[in-house]
């Protein structure tokens, strides 16, 4: 049984992977399908990419950041969700996908926007609204079902990939905190920023000195050069309901 289990290898999905990995915690990620994000044309708001970003390159490397964090990648559509054992509310929880063996996780965090019907047995509370259902969680992305979280617009945060990602970010940390993980902050902090001050390196933190940050700097720059070195040949994915020739 893994430790977690997220359903949605999107924009949410895939910051609450890193956390979850990065902290320890045997995470898979289920996709089935793509990310809403794929229908950008160019993403020029999300911080750190001074002119704008080609969205499928922004969820190409964020899929690669989540693998290297430790996470899994399953592709499969997951299509109902139910307690192992319905007298046992700690028994953790068994997803049917399509095609799919049925995978178990002790939580599950839904970053699966557009779709929650999966969630309809587990009655973790979704609100309707037009067409669609958001999933109604508490600040941290706990919904009224224990162990069960929901993340980014499935969770009726703003429609921004920059939000998505911070509130998957914040949910992925709520199951860290409320699992058996020792854990602090995910910080990477220069030697001696703790333990000069006669303190131990907190759990979930790290100190390197100058080698090691120079060593981490010089493959970041490899590998952000080798990503960009190319233009992508991948054209934004059009609404489906717009007819083209
Ligand atoms: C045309 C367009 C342009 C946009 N431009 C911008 C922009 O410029 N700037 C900006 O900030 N935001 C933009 N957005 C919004 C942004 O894409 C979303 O807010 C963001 O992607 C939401 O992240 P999410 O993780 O909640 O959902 P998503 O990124 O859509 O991820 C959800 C994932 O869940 C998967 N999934 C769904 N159901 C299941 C299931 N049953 N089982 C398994 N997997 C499932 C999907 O395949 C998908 O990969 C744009 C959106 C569109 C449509």
């Amino acid at each position: 049984m893994r430790d977690v289990c997220i359903v949605g290898g999107g924009v949410a999905g895939l910051a609450a992977s890193i956390f979850t990995a990065r902290a320890g915690l045997d995470t898979l990620v289920i996709d089935g399908g793509e990310s809403i994000l794929a229908r950008n044309a160019s993403l020029e708001n999300y911080p750190g990419f001074p002119d704008g970003v080609d969205a499928r390159r922004y969820l190409r490397l964020s899929r690669e950041q989540a693998r290297n964090a430790g996470s899994a990648f399953e592709l499969g559509r997951v299509t109902r969700s139910e307690l192992i054992d319905t007298n046992d509310l700690e028994s953790g929880f068994r997803l049917e996908t399509e095609g799919g063996e049925p995978l178990e996780a002790r939580r599950v965090i839904a970053a699966s926007w557009s779709d929650s019907d999966y969630l309809v047995p587990l009655d973790v509370g979704r609100i309707q609204r037009g067409s669609k259902h958001f999933v109604s969680t508490d600040a941290a992305g706990r919904t009224a079902v224990d162990g069960v979280y929901a993340a980014g617009r499935l969770a009726e945060e703003p429609h921004q990939a920059i939000v998505a990602a911070g509130h998957g970010a914040k949910v992925g940390l709520a199951v860290v905190h409320d699992s058996d993980a020792n854990f602090y902050h995910d910080w990477v902090a220069p030697a001696g920023y703790f333990t000069g001050r006669g303190r131990d390196v907190p759990p979930g933190c790290e100190e390197i000195d100058d080698n090691e940050r120079h060593r981490r700097d010089e493959r970041a720059r490899a590998q952000l050069l080798e990503a960009f070195d190319e233009p992508l040949d991948e054209a934004p994915t059009m609404h489906p309901s717009v007819e083209r020739d």
